[in-house]
Parts: structure tokens; sequence; C-alpha cells
């Protein structure tokens, strides 16, 4: 049995922060959440004591590209062969759990190498988060992600494409609802796969019990996705009321990924990054940030995704994107939760992680600085303290 101690904790839920906190683990799961008068520690528990640090749930990013770096043209890396993609990947999780990000979700790796790393994880043979995988994304031929993607033309061939990722392991099914801005030859603003093939994606991951995310970012392919029940909008640059009352209908939730063309416009041309990449993040950015202020306003539940992996978007970097939403009108306790209790429930992870409750697993940060005051002191990587994964201080 485990004690961790704190000056003072978010529990990932609640707006009540616990002054001088405990809490107890046995094994890789936490057995109780209070504070120094109301938690008995028994007398052969091994303490963590971080002072006057901050305690906190590990955080999640849910949407990620493991195995690409951030390199300003992702052209460059489109014919990196398998290993050299797997050892990269690894690199990344790694990075990525030390910034304090327990649990990722990917979403998209060629080859299925998230789906392997994953394993790889699991065995022990590799340090990282834990990761929900989506493994390929599936597009439509020449469509946005066709690099790397499956290729899917019609919801019998959509059908065949879910299932083939079922069987190699994926957690979660990706698919291309519009263009996008890293591809070149596709625009965000347009459908891609049409409405019946993603009832297809949709009814075909819910008949074996796993979600459904789209890349959506023009409104069409937007309102399709909703209305066809996939689970989660990743980018959602184009919502309007309509859309957003669709979405608080169905439950649908989005991962806005602020940091993606926020990244690019910093840095633009001078930096390396393709002409076609930022005149289509220049045509979207501003339009983003209205929707993802409205979708906030409205209730729509929203979850942190990075897009890690896209242009100067570097994994490890990750908790840049509470910043970027509280800039674009979030209220830093939504932010925070926005990184921990709803991710976690986005993903249908909310009984493991996301929340310091009896439990759930044991992934608890200590952070130097007090967060639910600014955001900014988790993306200082001198201020991530201790990472604790399943109770293993990393
Ligand atoms: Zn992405």
């Amino acid at each position: 049995m485990k004690a961790i101690k704190g000056a003072a904790l978010f529990d990932g839920v609640s707006h009540e922060m616990i002054k001088n906190p405990v809490v107890l683990l046995e094994g890789d799961r936490i057995t109780e959440v209070g504070t120094a008068a109301t938690v008995q520690v028994p007398a052969d528990a091994e303490v963590l004591d971080y002072g006057d640090c901050f305690l906190m749930p590990g955080m999640l990013d849910i949407h990620v590209h493991l195995t690409s770096e951030g390199s300003p043209d992702p052209r460059k890396s489109l014919h990196d062969p398998e290993a050299a993609l797997a050892f990269k990947a690894a690199r990344h999780a790694q990075l990525t759990l030390a910034a304090g990000f327990t649990t990722v979700r990917s979403m998209g790796a060629k080859f299925d190498i998230d789906i392997q790393l994953k394993k790889s994880i699991a065995a022990g043979f590799v340090k990282g988060p834990r990761i929900t995988a989506s493994g390929r994304c599936i597009t439509i031929t020449g469509g946005h992600g066709h690099n790397g993607g499956i290729e899917a033309d019609g919801p019998w061939e959509v059908r065949k494409a879910v299932r083939t990722l079922l069987k190699s392991g994926a957690d979660v099914i990706k698919v291309m609802a519009t263009g996008g801005v890293l591809t070149e030859g596709v625009e965000p603003g347009a459908a891609e796969l049409c409405l019946e093939e993603l009832q297809a994606a949709a009814t075909e991951a819910a008949n074996a019990g796993k979600r459904t995310a789209t890349h959506a970012q023009g409104n069409t392919g937007i309102r399709q996705a909703v209305e066809a029940g996939i689970n989660s909008i990743e980018h959602g640059c184009f919502l309007d009321d309509e859309v957003i009352a669709l979405m608080l209908q169905k439950g649908t939730a989005l991962v806005p990924t602020l940091a993606a063309p926020r990244h690019i416009l910093d840095h633009g041309l001078e930096a390396g990054i393709p002409q076609y990449a930022v005149d289509k993040t220049k045509f979207i950015a501003e339009k983003h940030l209205i929707s993802f202020a409205k979708a906030y306003e409205a209730g729509v539940p929203i979850g942190l995704g990075t897009d890690a992996g896209t242009p100067f978007n570097y994994h490890g970097a990750n908790a840049l994107e509470l910043q970027y939403m509280v800039e674009a009108g979030m209220s830093i306790m939504a932010a925070l939760r926005a990184a921990t209790s709803t991710a976690a429930a986005i993903i249908g992870q909310e009984d493991n992680v996301g929340s310091l409750q009896p439990g759930c697993y044991a992934d608890v940060l200590a952070v130097k600085g007090d967060p639910t005051k600014d955001v900014k002191v988790l993306a200082a990587k001198e201020n991530i303290a201790a990472v604790i994964l399943g109770g293993e201080v990393i």
C-alpha cells in the first residue's frame, strides 16, 4: 500500500480543492482519497510526500499522432519505413508520459503501429502512457489521410475496413468526414465520407462495442457525421447553431485541437511549412476559434486533444492546449476537466482514468504551482515534479 501526499488536490471533477490531501493506493488502483485528518495511513504504507506540490489526475490527450514528429513538412516522412515509425512512436510515447499525460487516444497511425505500441507498453517492453488506439484511419479514395490510411468507398468497403481494424486490435474507429489541412490536394471544407458510409462505420463499430471519432472540419461533413452517430468530432472548424444543437441532442463530443493550426500560423512558410498547409490553415483558423467558443458556451462536452505530431506540435508539449483553450474563452476549471474527467468520459474510460477516486488507476501528477490559478504551469516541464502511472513513480 502507498500513500501520496501534497498541499492541495484537484480530483478531476469537483470545483472544491482538497487541502492537505492523502491518496491511498493498493497495487495500481486508488482505494481512498481524503485529507490527513480523514484518511488512516497504515503504518507499513510507503509514503510519497510531495510537500507543497499540487496533486491532480494524470492528464489525457485524446488526439495524437504518435508516428509523426512535428516536422514542418509532413511529406518528408511519407516514405518512412515501418520500423522507423515504430521507434519514433515509442520515443513520442515516452515524451508524452514525462509531460504528465498518462493516457492518450491515438487518432491514426500508419501500419497500426499505435496498436502494437499499446501492446508493447502493456507487456512492459517500452514505457509510455495508456493508449486507446485507432490504428489506421478510414478515408475515401484519395481523401484526407489516404497516405497510410485505409481507402474505402461505399458502406460495404467501410464495414470491411472497420472489421479489418477491429481484427488488428483497434479500440476506437477513426474516420474522415471531410478534407483537411495536411494532405495535399484535399479541401478542409469539403465533405468526404458520405452519410451512408459514416453510418456504416458507426454501426459496425457500435456492434463491437467500440466508439467512433471523425476528423471533421467543414460544416456539411460535421453535420453528416453527427447524424450518423459518430461519437466525437475532431477539430470541428465550421460549427453553426444547428449542428451544435444536434451535437447536444446526440451527445456528440468535440475535440478541438486548437494547437494544430496555432503552431502552423505561429511558424508559417519561413519555417518550411508547405504553402498549401499555411493557406488552408488561414482559411479555417478564425472560424475554428469561433466554433470552439460557441460549442463551449452551448455545453458541448469538450476534451483536450492536440493533434500532436503536426508541424511544430511536439509530443511532450501537449499541455499548451489548456492555455490555448483558456485564451479562446474556456474557464480554467473547464480546461482542467477537458484534460481529465471529460476527456476520460469521451473515450469511455471514466471509471479508470481522468479522476482521483477509489477504483481508478493511480495515475497522479505532483505539480509545482497551482494550475487552478494559471494553466500555464502545466506546460513547463520543470513544474511536473512527479508522474505516477498505476502507482509507479516514472
Ligand atoms: Zn489528427
